[in-house]
């Protein structure tokens, strides 16, 4: 089955309003043919969120937040909703990175959580899981990533695949400029895709876009997009500068 590549910038904590717009002026007119064919996500801070929004309105670019708080709204001091993003016209949403769960304790609960949310509230989810070093040298990354799939998987009631979208991100990778091979992009991506058929069935598993992610560089895209459950890719550090952003966009196509 075909499915639609993604190719997602993961802005991380960096930009302010006037770079942002600056990179968004940039990036849409380099995009515009890729984007027929790409789901081309960007995926900034808070505080230029609105702006990007706004210029990547008349685009087929994707403006998303990474985080949120699953709760519309209420006392939770320094937390914004689901229907806040939508407000300032955010279509995605990354959830459970691993600089998330690592430095503000999120759990796989919350995580979940998160994703069932996003869905109901209209927003695409870009869901996050991955293994440390260690815990791939202990030959544990399939328990550790299957059990983060897995609590996801069980929070949602049926789905069709296309509501939302996983990224394996192994944290050795990220930001580490120690890419994964392809192969094992590919082994880690091929069994979450066939949990997914053990879970929600075949159909859906097919459907949901699976990206990889970690230290993805424009000279090393082509390999791992070969790989054939391989959807996209989500990009921290390579995603900063227009122009390796869209070296990666148009070697998605
Ligand atoms: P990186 O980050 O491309 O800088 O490794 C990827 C990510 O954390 O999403």
């Amino acid at each position: 089955m075909a499915r639609r590549p993604m190719m997602a910038a993961n802005w991380k904590m960096n930009k302010l309003v006037r770079e942002a717009e600056e990179y968004m002026a940039r990036l849409l007119p380099r995009v515009e043919d890729s984007a027929e064919e790409v789901d081309v996500g960007v995926f900034a801070p808070f505080t230029c969120l609105k702006e990007v929004a706004r210029m990547a309105e008349t685009s087929r670019v994707i403006a998303g937040a990474q985080n949120f708080y699953p709760e519309d709204s209420g006392a939770y001091t320094g937390e914004v909703s689901a229907p806040m993003l939508k407000d300032v016209g955010a279509e995605a949403v990354i959830v459970g990175h691993s600089e998330r769960r690592e430095l503000f304790c999120e759990t796989d609960g919350l995580v979940a959580r998160k994703t069932a949310r996003a869905i109901d509230s209209g927003l695409l989810p870009v869901v996050c899981v991955g293994e440390t070093k260690e815990e791939r040298d202990a030959g544990e990354m399939w328990d550790k990533v299957s059990g983060q799939v897995r609590e996801v998987l069980e929070r949602l009631g049926d789905i069709s695949g296309g509501e939302l979208v996983f990224a394996y991100e192994p944290i050795w990778a990220i930001g580490t400029g120690d890419v994964a091979s392809p192969e094992d992009a590919q082994d880690a991506i091929g069994r979450i895709r066939e949990l997914i058929a053990g879970i929600k069935g075949r159909e859906a598993a097919d459907a949901v876009r699976i990206l990889y992610g970690g230290s993805i560089k424009p000279d090393n895209i082509e390999d791992i997009m070969a790989q054939p459950d391989v959807d996209g890719g989500l990009v921290g550090g390579a995603s900063l500068e227009v122009d390796s952003f869209v070296a990666l966009v148009e070697a998605a196509r």
